[in-house]
């Protein structure tokens, strides 16, 4: 089978496995979206839903967070680990979405990787759940996984796992396809443990299965 072939169907079982596969962040405003992501960094998703509670308690808005005090940031963000540098980023970013763009989040992939702390895998995160254009999130997940399957051969740079995914995925579907990953990546195709390619739907054409 083609790897573009093979794509598609990989795409089609977990679809079927996972329908409502979406982001594990918590988020009704795009720029807590933008706050979420930067949390992320070697952090759980669901300590960084709860730590943004307390956060957004106090600074319910950009101009508000934008206006905190960095310090204060930190010791309320300082559960995700790394506080200091993610407190800098997240006010450097709030302040640049005041200034800048009118307290919204700028709809374009270049704008957004020019902002603090925002890499090729968060402004493809936003592009794609946000605004919903076409995206292709490689997090720890994803490249475990595709790796795995063997859509990609060896390759665990992220930009250049990003780029061997764009020429097989449909530009439609990356969003939902990278969402769906971290779910079987979670569940089934495990990092910690062996996987669990027995109970696994692509385990008939999965490049792996049972190697691991
Ligand atoms: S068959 Fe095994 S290695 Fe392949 S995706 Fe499933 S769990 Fe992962």
């Amino acid at each position: 089978m083609t790897k573009e072939k093979l794509a598609l169907e990989i795409i089609g079982r977990l679809k079927k496995e996972y329908p409502d596969a979406g982001c594990t962040l918590d988020y009704d405003h795009a720029w807590k979206l933008l706050v979420s992501v930067r949390l992320a960094a070697q952090c759980t998703d669901a300590r960084v839903n709860v730590v943004v509670e307390d956060l957004y308690a106090k600074y319910p808005d950009v101009d508000a967070l934008a206006e905190a005090d960095v310090e204060d940031i930190e010791r309320i963000v300082k559960p995700c680990g790394l506080g200091h540098s993610k407190a800098r980023d997240i006010s450097a970013c709030m302040k640049i979405l005041k200034e800048q763009y009118g307290g919204k989040v700028p709809d374009d992939f270049d704008a957004l990787l020019k902002l603090p702390g925002v890499g090729r895998k968060s402004a493809n995160l936003i592009m794609g759940d946000v605004f919903g254009k076409p995206a292709i999130v490689t997090d720890t997940h994803c490249i475990r996984l595709v790796n795995r399957m063997g859509l990609v051969d060896g390759i665990k740079e992220p930009k250049k796992v990003e780029m061997a995914l764009w020429k097989l995925v449909p530009p439609e579907e990356g969003s939902d396809f990278c969402h769906r990953l971290v779910f079987h990546g979670r569940d089934v195709c495990t990092a910690r443990t062996k996987p669990h390619c027995e109970s696994c739907c692509l385990n008939d054409i999965c490049k792996k299965a049972g190697v691991e």
